[in-house]
């Protein structure tokens, strides 16, 4: 076996051993740079145990994990109640399928408790393994709903430009960033996208909230009107921005926008990956900014990531025509082999319990409001801090080179990821986002006061330093 060499070509100690070179030849890592991972150039972690907020790699390097991996670890990590429930599950019914009305009782029990959340409106679930496979699931359902409806030309998806919607042909195209997009050939037809509900960014400077969410709600109706509103299935948002950079939606946007579409007959998806079960300090983004969508994506705050599993929501007036449908067309032909997996269900059971007894809902509510006004006290003046927003425990913070007329760093400067690789020197786990220059934070659910304290002083810390380095 070769000996791994770091970027000068002397081999690196730390680099040589055993496991991290397999990593490096063997390892397709997604959303990685794959040349500079390959020969050792950018930092491999191999991370080994996690409890509470904290993760502790091999090198027994303990970091607060202020994004909870990937904004999925809500109830926290090493949580006994699910992994219990999870061991429990497997030495009872480790697997059996769910085609053709077979069912399981996590399954079962997890849909009722779901519904018992959801807003009243909503019916089934469908389940499925991740958020991408949910929304596929839900181009389909749209699609299927319209064929059913006899109205097959009815069949466009409008979705944001910095809307995350997954990383599959179709959902990857309802993705609106450049990073999944370039080289993929992606997006396909027939999705679209319209504009992204970014306030901060908006084009014009002098808009208030109100006028800029009405100017986002005249462009969502001149492109429905351009493509022919009989041409135009669905919309698809998350209720607040994820991945384009954490942003809740500026006043008076989904009522506008719902305005728009009840008057065109289009439905409307709310993607609820991340703000599903709690991260806004509502059980659901639905119910926190008043939206009444026809499917509601699920997955991440589901299971906290103990076992991976999805699922798509339908209304009690879609299911009505999804029972037409098998009346005319037969069997719904679409399925996944682990669709409603017991184990992945056990987990979801036990985790969404845990929500409930640690009331984890209401601490997103309120330590979130504490963690954002710390991160406003420390940081409110500092003169590259452009916008610090954020809903619950689903914060950000953006960073500008000059405040008075909001001018944007150079993105070769990469501001963004140098904040985030002082943070981790720091301790303090964040994530640079992929367009702009933004620090998101999105903590597990369970966060306490004085953790968020211990967070507030490395972010700030390493925004100090950067600042100082572009100073
Ligand atoms: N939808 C939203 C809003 C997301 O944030 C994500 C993932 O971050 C997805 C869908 C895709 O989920 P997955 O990565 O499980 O496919």
């Amino acid at each position: 076996m070769s000996v791994a060499t770091g970027p000068d070509g002397a081999t690196q100690a730390g680099l040589n051993d055993r496991l991290a070179e397999w990593d490096r030849q063997n390892f397709f890592h997604p959303s990685t740079h794959a040349r500079t991972h390959a020969h050792g150039e950018s930092p491999a972690r191999i991370i080994t145990s996690a409890e509470g907020v904290f993760i502790t790699d091999r090198d027994g390097k303990r970091s607060l994990d202020g994004f909870a991996g990937l904004y999925c670890v809500n109830a926290g990590y090493g949580r006994t109640e699910v992994t219990d429930a999870i061991a429990e599950q497997a030495r009872k019914l480790s697997y059996y399928h769910s085609y053709a009305g077979h069912g399981n009782e996590p399954a079962i029990t997890l849909s009722h408790m779901i519904l018992e959340r959801a807003p009243d409106h909503m019916s089934r679930v469908y389940f499925g393994l991740s958020g991408s496979d949910a929304n596929e699931t839900n181009i389909k359902l749209v699609w299927y709903l319209n064929n059913v409806l006899g109205r097959p030309e009815k069949k466009k998806i409008i979705s944001r430009w910095r809307g995350y919607h997954g990383s599959g042909l179709m959902t990857g195209s309802l993705t609106g960033l450049e990073l999944f997009h370039k080289a993929f050939d992606l997006p396909l037809y027939p999705i679209l996208h319209t504009e992204a509900p970014y306030y901060f960014r908006r084009p014009n400077l002098d808009q208030t909230e109100e006028e800029f969410s009405t100017w986002c709600a005249e462009k969502l109706e001149e492109m429905i009107l351009e493509e022919g509103p009989e041409t135009v299935a669905a919309f698809i948002g998350e209720p607040a921005l994820g991945t384009g950079g954490l942003v809740p939606p500026p006043a008076g946007y989904w009522e506008k926008i719902q305005a728009v579409l009840k008057k065109y007959d289009v439905l409307l998806i709310a993607d609820e990956v991340i703000t599903g079960f709690g991260r806004l300090g509502s059980m659901f983004g639905s119910l926190h900014y008043d939206i009444k969508p026809d499917i509601i994506t699920i997955a991440k705050g589901l299971t906290s990531a103990y076992a991976p599993l999805s699922g798509s929501i339908v209304s009690k007036d879609l299911w009505k025509v999804l029972e037409q449908g098998a009346d005319e067309l037969g069997v719904f032909g679409h399925g996944w082999t682990y669709s409603a997996h017991p184990l992945c269900a056990a987990a979801g059971v036990a985790n969404l319990e845990a929500v409930d007894k640690l009331d984890l809902v209401t601490n997103a509510r309120e330590t979130g409001a504490y963690m954002k006004k710390a991160l406003q006290d420390a940081l409110g003046d500092n003169p590259i801090v452009g916008d610090i927003r954020g809903e619950g425990l689903l914060i950000a913070l953006e960073f500008v080179a000059d405040r008075n007329d909001r001018t944007f760093f150079d993105p070769e400067l990469k501001v963004g990821p140098r904040i985030a690789a002082a943070a981790l020197q720091r301790g303090l786990i964040g994530r640079a986002m992929p367009q702009g220059d933004i620090f998101g934070l999105a903590p597990p659910l369970c966060i306490t006061p004085s953790e968020v304290d211990e967070l507030v002083t490395a972010a700030t810390a390493a925004v100090e330093a950067v600042a100082s380095e572009l100073a």
